[in-house]
This record gives C-alpha cells, sequence and structure tokens, in this order.
C-alpha cells in the first residue's frame, strides 16, 4: 500500500518520505527500533488499523533499489507492537488495502452487485480517472482521447476481471488497453516525464521533442513510411504489497520495433 494512518485521527494519509515525518515526528510509538533495527518506521492501516512496516523510506535501507524507482511502500506487519497497535488477523484478512490479485485477463468476477458498482465508479468518476491516467503514465492525454478509452473498457465489461478494485481502476483501463499511440502528445516534467523525454531525445530515430518547454513528440522528419510510437502498460504484480507496473515505449517502422525504454514503476493507490 501507499497510504498510512496514524493513531490520532481516521484519515488516509499519503505516503511520502516527508508526509510521514511529519505526521510521525519519527518519533514514539511509530519510530520502533526496538522491532526491527533495519527499517523501524511504522504506522497503522487506515482501514484494519493493523501495524503496518514503512519499506525504504530512505532509498537503499531495505530493499534493492531498481533502476528509477524508490519502492517505498507500506505493509501490513503481522505482529502487535506495543503502544501502537494489536495485531487483529480478521480484520487484516478482510482489508480492502492488502492487495490480492494482479491485474490481469485470467478469471472474471461471478458477483453482479460488485460488476456493477465497479461500472458505476468509473462512469461516474471520468474526471478523477482522467488525472490519475496522466499522473500514471505522465503524457497530458486529452479528455476525449482518455474519454474514448472509458467507453471502450466499458463496453469490454473489463471491470468484471478479478484484481479489479475501488483503488486500481485507472491501471485497469491502460493494462486493458492496446498500446497507446503517443505521437502528438505532450509529456510532462516530473521525473518519470524528464525519463520518458531522455529515452526519445537520445534513442529515437524518428522522434524529437518539438520544444524542450511543451514536450511535444513530433517526427524528426517527414518519413514517407510513418513510423509509431506507442506506451504500453503491463506486467502487474504483487510481491509482498508492494505492487508494480511495467512501461514500455518503443517506436515501429514496417512492422520493426525498437525499444526506447523499459521500466517499472510503482502502482499508486488511486481512490475514487
Ligand atoms: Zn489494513
Amino acid at each position: 500500500m501507499n497510504v498510512f494512518g496514524i493513531l490520532s485521527s481516521d484519515d488516509e494519509e499519503t505516503l511520502t518520505e516527508e508526509n510521514y515525518c511529519e505526521k510521525t515526528n519519527k518519533d514514539k510509538p511509530y519510530y520502533r527500533p526496538d522491532i526491527s533495527p533495519i527499517s523501524p518506521y511504522f504506522a497503522i492501516c487506515p482501514r484494519c488499523k493493523n501495524p503496518i512496516q514503512i519499506i525504504n523510506l530512505y532509498k537503499n535501507t531495505m530493499e534493492e533499489n531498481i533502476t528509477g524507482r524508490k519502492g517505498l511502500h507500506a505493509k501490513h506487519y503481522t505482529q502487535s507492537i506495543p503502544g501502537l497497535a494489536v495485531f487483529d488477523s480478521q480484520s487484516f484478512n478482510a482489508c480492502s488495502l492488502k492487495a490480492k490479485v494482479p491485474l490481469g485477463y485470467h478469471k472474471i468476477r461471478k458477483n453482479d452487485i460488485e460488476n456493477e458498482r465497479l461500472k458505476n465508479l468509473v462512469d461516474n468518476n471520468r474526471p478523477q480517472i482522467r488525472n490519475y491516467i496522466r499522473e500514471i503514465v505522465n503524457i497530458y492525454f486529452k479528455n476525449d482521447v482518455i474519454d474514448e478509452w472509458i467507453d471502450a473498457y466499458l463496453n469490454r465489461r473489463y471491470y468484471e476481471y478479478k484484481g479489479v478494485d475501488d483503488r486500481n481502476l485507472p491501471y485497469s483501463i491502460l493494462v486493458t488497453h492496446q498500446a497507446i499511440n503517443i505521437y502528438g502528445q505532450k509529456i510532462s516534467n516530473t521525473d518519470i516525464g524528464l525519463e520518458i523525454r531522455d529515452a526519445i531525445i537520445s534513442k529515437s530515430k524518428y522522434f524529437k521533442l518539438e520544444t524542450e518547454e511543451n514536450g511535444r513528440i513530433v517526427q524528426k522528419e517527414k518519413n514517407l513510411c510513418y513510423p509509431k510510437i506507442r506506451l504500453v502498460l503491463f506486467g502487474h504484480k504483487i510481491i509482498d504489497e508492494e505492487e508494480i507496473i511495467k512501461l514500455k515505449m518503443y517506436e515501429e517502422i514496417d512492422g520493426k520495433e525498437k525499444v526506447l525504454m523499459n521500466i517499472e514503476l510503482d502502482v499508486m493507490d488511486c481512490p475514487l
């Protein structure tokens, strides 16, 4: 998960290094070297109120650092922590923040009420979903472009796949979509956005940025063969409550593909 809670409030706090330190003061009962000398940062799950442990609050503290990904996340801690929280296995097993099934095309959920609820959640929260999608892929797609993806998603009833829940609908829309054409789109200037820009500038044979300010993807020169530039999200996996997804960008001409970028991203919570 990438949210946390504290004892004095029911709020679901976003897990960032800054927010965690501000809300807990990195002090007792949250800072607990007595429980874990290697990763002594704890909090409570905002939904089931069980203890959670913060992993990778600082780079390289606990797990190997993978290129471009800090891996900061929290996971349920399945023992009581005196002064902080008592572990309760019943609420833990029912907790909606416990990542369960990876997103994919394998199993269909046979629960009409839940399927209908997820469908309405998508249909009634389009502006929020569009913003999440722009944030995930770091590209400023126009509203009508994303709305087309949402329409296709609803028509094909992809929300019925197991693994889809009310925290990951934007990811579900992206992984069930075919490769996304990003020609003419503008890239954001977030960390990942800058990586995408760099990959195009340093590796692309056919594309460049129109200007550094707008970050728009344009062709280097008019080409009669119409090269394509595409982005695809795939390979969602859950390892010990950490959720990862792969993002690949490639260009293609005459059926020949060249990979420009292939990275792993942390999956963020997308509550609606
Ligand atoms: Zn929980």
